[in-house]
């Protein structure tokens, strides 16, 4: 925008002053360090930055707190902010960002063959670097899998005080439900999770871990719940009683979320922040980046955690992730008429 307007005034010196500005950008892009604000947490991504920085030679500074705390410090702090990069560990928080103007479009042709369509913002302001599957989990001893098929078929009476659900509160719950809005509608989704109601064992936990361990423990007999959660609990408890079921194989697929990032409008490195977008989503940091968190790459030429493809393979939902945050809102309005707490 500024040169344009320099040449039309035909000054040499004003062009020359014009164009200091750039290269002080491109000076400073080397070792100028990318600030990251991070909802994922510091155990995960530390390692991963560090690797960054030594290959590259670029610095990475990062703090990490809930993507809500930090969505709201990125829009108080607007062009002062000095993050470069928003992670979060959920498709439906980096879509709330984006729709907030907080994010900026950044094309890349390596973006663009390293991750798939369906995990990536349409408008280009956010990308998934790992797939995490919500699916259906079991004890093996009191379910026959052959008895299970869809999230929608736990909402049947003969899972009657069987199922155990974490509460829907978690945003994990509510793109799972945004999403099954954007598959089945409104309605169709409403008596679902009257029936998921009807039929829990126990009230809503706090999180993953306490619904796995109500299964293994006998308090109930199904859950739903994010595979990784389950890849550390095995990870400590080789022999731990809870299995894993792929949801809607037949139909519209496992509900797969993302944790990702995305450019900040105002970042100060952006060269920087999209070199490491860009590194996050090939080779050994794919691999570290889903691995060390038995989470599943987005790239799909990077091998996935010998334990996790235990699990075997699954089809994911085919719809576009950016519909989790689209329908958040109907999403939260629908678990609470249903009586989801
Ligand atoms: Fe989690």
């Amino acid at each position: 925008m500024r040169l344009p307007t320099c040449n039309r005034l035909f000054s040499t010196v004003l062009a020359a002053l014009c164009l200091l500005p750039a290269l002080h950008v491109r000076a400073a892009d080397a070792t100028e360090p990318v600030v990251v604000y991070s909802a994922r947490n510091e155990q995960l991504i530390k390692p991963i930055f560090d690797r960054f920085t030594a290959e590259t030679g670029i610095p990475v500074r990062f703090t990490t707190a809930d993507a809500a705390v930090l969505i709201e410090r990125l829009a108080a702090e607007g062009k002062n902010s000095p993050a470069d990069m928003l992670m979060t560990v959920d498709a439906g928080e980096l879509w709330n960002a984006a729709n907030r103007g907080l994010l900026r479009s950044t094309r890349s042709s390596i973006l663009e063959a390293n991750i798939p369509a369906t995990l990536r913002d349409p408008g280009n302001r956010w990308v998934g670097l790992s797939q995490r599957a919500r699916t259906i989990v079991y004890h093996p001893n009191r379910v026959d899998p052959r008895t299970l098929s869809t999230y929608e078929a736990l909402a049947d009476p003969v899972w009657k005080n069987r199922l155990c659900l974490r509460s829907s509160k978690k945003v994990y719950n509510q793109s799972l439900v945004a999403m099954m809005i954007k598959a089945r509608g409104e309605t169709a989704t409403e008596t679902t999770i009257r029936g998921w109601v009807a039929n829990l064992a126990a009230p809503p936990f706090a999180n993953d871990n306490q619904v796995m361990e109500a299964i293994a423990a006998g308090q109930c007999d199904v859950g739903i719940v994010n595979t990784y959660y389950l890849g550390r609990m095995l990870q400590k408890q080789p022999d731990f009683p809870v299995k894993v079921f792929w949801a809607n194989q037949r139909g519209d697929g496992t509900h797969v979320n993302v944790s990702g990032a995305g450019i900040t409008r105002h970042a100060r490195n952006p060269a920087g922040a999209q070199k490491l977008l860009e590194w996050l989503s090939a080779g050994e940091a794919q691999r570290l980046f889903a691995g060390s968190n038995m989470e599943y790459p987005v790239n799909p030429t990077v091998e996935i955690d010998p334990l996790v493809r235990s699990w075997g393979s699954f089809t994911p939902s085919r719809i576009n992730i950016v519909e989790a945050g689209r329908r958040q809102a109907t999403a939260v309005r629908v678990m609470d008429r249903a009586g989801w707490r």
